[in-house]
């Protein structure tokens, strides 16, 4: 998906974002509105900072959730083509455009590579 298609996308979302974020303002702002006086730099900031939480958080659900359906498709080693076994899931953190997520990406094992692998990326890395 290129930027002009996330563009899009984004559009096709703009009335829940707007409902998302009525419901954000009576949280934040006990009379659902930042009081009078307060800088507009003040509200920016805020603005910003949940803008930024919720692109971590959108990022960090859907490569979680790409990387379980990928785990769920991939039963054989990308080595040997043999079967492999589901081994927990590691903790993967990444460094997006809005600061830092953390995720559990899913592992499997192969009993005769004795290896490990993330069938997310389909090849073996290192891991624990
Ligand atoms: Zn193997």
């Amino acid at each position: 998906m290129g930027k002009e298609m996330a563009a899009q996308k984004a559009r096709e979302v703009k009335e829940e974002i707007r409902q998302f974020v009525g419901q954000l303002r009576q949280k934040v702002y006990p009379e659902g509105h930042p009081e009078w006086g307060t800088s507009f730099s003040d509200i920016e900031e805020l603005g910003v900072q949940i803008g930024d939480a919720v692109a971590r958080e959108f990022t960090e659900q859907s490569v979680a959730g790409q990387a379980e359906a990928a785990a769920e498709r991939e039963h054989r080693c990308p080595r040997c083509g043999g079967p492999v076994e589901a081994r927990d899931p590691e903790p993967r953190p990444l460094l997006t455009r809005r600061g830092e997520i953390a995720w559990q990406e899913p592992q499997a094992y192969c009993g005769e590579c004795r290896k490990a692998f993330f069938p997310s990326v389909a090849e073996f890395r290192h891991s624990g």
